[in-house]
């Protein structure tokens, strides 16, 4: 069994974070450090850090990944958009480090109409510039797999192997699979024959040694509609297989599952009830 939880609220104090989780019992959970709809950040408390620190340490919580802001685009072609984000980016790995997190989850980048290649090298290259200028920032950079909406990139794990390949700090980046999104790209794993053919493709490609956490999502949207909508588990078009064969997979026990189901705290603890009624 992975590690089951849910991405919860930091509403009133980054501190409340943790008794979120352990109302869920979550055995992991993700955050946003700051306001993921803004630019701008408030700093981190050194008291707010400590209570965020010693909550966690008495908690039933192994892991706590952050996500970053929704606005920062790593693969923009505008320079300005470029440098902002880099940034904003640099910032989040900061906030991360004051607060001791096991990993940045990060969505890799849309090219605006620029084109997937050109996006891919910006993303490696601001990868590159942004790991350098942090010394090497000893935090996982998580690429997250994308519905492919829009223009954005990472809906094909060719896309994660190409900018991982161009990232000087390979022990630096993981990979976070979202369920909704790689079937919504087109990957089917309604069916524990489907979930065995796509790892396969994954392993192949990219290498299953590289995923460090799953967002457990079922999917409202299509399979193949490239539409990034989340769905409680077993209520969307990906249905309560694949969540049964994931969760009983022993080669990912000790990877952090996040919920990012629709419907806030009382959906998330049917959810989780849901997945722990799977577990054989
Ligand atoms: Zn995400
Ligand atoms: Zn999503």
């Amino acid at each position: 069994m992975g590690l089951l939880g849910a991405h919860v609220s930091t509403s009133g104090g980054i501190y409340n974070a943790i008794e979120n989780g352990e109302k869920l019992k979550c055995k992991s959970i993700q955050i946003f450090t700051k306001n993921q709809m803004r630019w701008k950040a408030r700093k981190l408390e050194d008291k707010d850090i400590e209570l965020f620190k010693l909550d966690w340490e008495k908690s039933g919580i192994d892991m706590i990944l952050s996500h970053d802001s929704y606005l920062i685009n790593l693969g923009s072609p505008d320079k300005n958009k470029s440098m902002k984000s880099i940034k904003s980016f640099k910032d989040e790995i900061y906030r991360c480090k004051l607060l001791g997190l096991n990993g940045l989850i990060f969505h890799p980048g849309a090219h605006m109409g620029k084109g997937e290649g050109y996006c891919i090298s910006k993303i490696a290259e601001n990868l590159n510039i942004i790991i350098e200028e942090m010394e090497n920032p000893n935090i996982k950079l998580l690429i997250e797999t994308t519905a492919g909406q829009g223009t954005n990139i990472g809906y094909r794990f060719e896309h994660l192997r190409d900018i991982i390949d161009s990232v000087k700090c390979k022990s630096s980046i993981g990979i976070c699979i979202d369920t909704c999104h790689i079937f919504a790209a087109g990957y089917d794993i309604r069916t524990e024959k489907g979930y065995k053919k796509v790892l396969d493709e994954f392993d192949t490609i990219v290498g299953t040694d590289k995923i460090e956490a799953f967002h457990i999502n079922d999917c409202k949207s299509e399979y193949l509609s490239r539409v990034d909508r989340h769905e409680n588990i077993g209520a969307g078009n990906i249905g309560i297989k694949l969540f049964e064969v994931l969760c009983n997979d022993s080669d990912f026990a000790n990877i952090p599952m996040i919920l990012e189901t629709p419907g806030g705290e009382k959906y998330y603890k049917k959810n989780l009830e849901i997945l722990k009624g799977l577990i054989k």
